[in-house]
């Protein structure tokens, strides 16, 4: 590994909180480059000291982007090694860096990520949510309004089976932003709220959307970073009229008519399909994914 450091651009992930999580190859890699760009140089230095590592450093935030990225461009096309960090976690996601990339993709320049740590996934590994499928949306619109039309576009996106959605959200924002999911999804989404990965105070408020705000409404004040995730219920999709109903899943509905109407499964189906003016065969293969999902 510590074999001289070839030429290139090298996007190093760093800690999002315990310093424990930094990569023997990340710290080999940042030693041995010929420059370190970084999101913020006073916060990436306190890395460097921490772990004694003198290499210089040079500013290159969504400022500076095209104009720093040209010049280390061009010393990148004279050989040399260039490490990109951002202030936590995966330079690029959520945070710049690929700007950078794509432009030394294009001057063909190699770039060789050195992986560690990133918020979203680690707070998706522990969430209990699904993890087949995600997506990831990064930060959500500041502006309520625009919010809101994210969450609400979000919401008609057609899937076949439920889906973990993960955001970042800042600490000031997250009650607004869980009274818009609640409107949006309806109180019983389940979500997660993962707090202070890998810090002293982690935390993951697991429950559907109305306990968790209730949870967080209840303290004196909501400290720290914050992972949100919520599982997007199955939207079936061409099922016209099916749109609305979709926040409770049809196996949900179907026990629902079979204990309030002392129907069976079979019955409850083909009033559930009449209810929702749609084929009682295509509710059924609905339902068994519901169950062999759940498996
Ligand atoms: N590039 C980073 C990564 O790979 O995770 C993300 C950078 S983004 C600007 C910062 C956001 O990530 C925070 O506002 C928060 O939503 C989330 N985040 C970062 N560190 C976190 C932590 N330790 N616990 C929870 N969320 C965190």
């Amino acid at each position: 590994m510590s074999e001289e450091l070839a030429p290139g651009l090298y996007l190093v992930a760093t800690p999002i909180g315990n310093l424990g999580d930094i990569t023997l190859r990340a710290l080999e890699v940042l030693k041995q480059a010929d420059r370190i760009a970084c999101e913020d140089t006073r916060q990436t230095q306190k890395l460097l000291n921490h772990f004694a590592i003198s290499t210089p450093t040079t500013s290159y935030h969504r400022h500076n982007e095209r104009q720093r990225g040209a010049e280390l461009i061009d010393a990148l096309k004279s050989g040399a090694r260039i490490a990109v960090v951002s202030d936590a976690g995966m330079p690029g996601i959520s945070d710049p860096g690929s700007w950078l990339v794509e432009a030394a993709i294009a001057a063909g320049i190699a770039v060789i990520p050195i992986p560690g740590a990133n918020a979203a996934l680690s707070a998706l590994i522990a969430s209990g949510l699904p993890t087949e499928q995600f997506h990831f949306l990064g930060f959500l619109p500041e502006k309520a309004g625009a919010r809101r039309t994210r969450l609400e576009e979000l919401a008609a996106v057609p899937r076949e089976s439920a889906e973990t959605v993960i955001f970042y959200e800042a600490p000031h924002r997250i009650a607004d932003t869980l009274g818009d999911l609640e409107s949006v999804f309806g109180p019983a989404l389940r979500i997660v709220a993962a707090r202070e990965l890998t810090k002293l105070h982690e935390e993951f408020l697991r429950g559907t959307v109305a306990e968790v705000r209730r949870e967080l409404a209840a303290r004196d004040r909501i400290r720290g970073e914050f992972v949100l995730l919520i599982e997007a219920p199955a939207k079936i999709m061409g099922i016209p009229g099916l749109a609305s109903e979709t926040w409770e899943n049809i196996s949900t509905k179907v026990a629902r008519l079979q204990s309030e109407s002392g129907l069976d499964e079979k019955e409850a189906l083909k009033r559930l399909a009449r209810e929702l003016g749609q084929s009682k065969s295509e509710l059924y293969r609905e339902l068994q994914r519901e169950r062999a999902r759940r498996k």
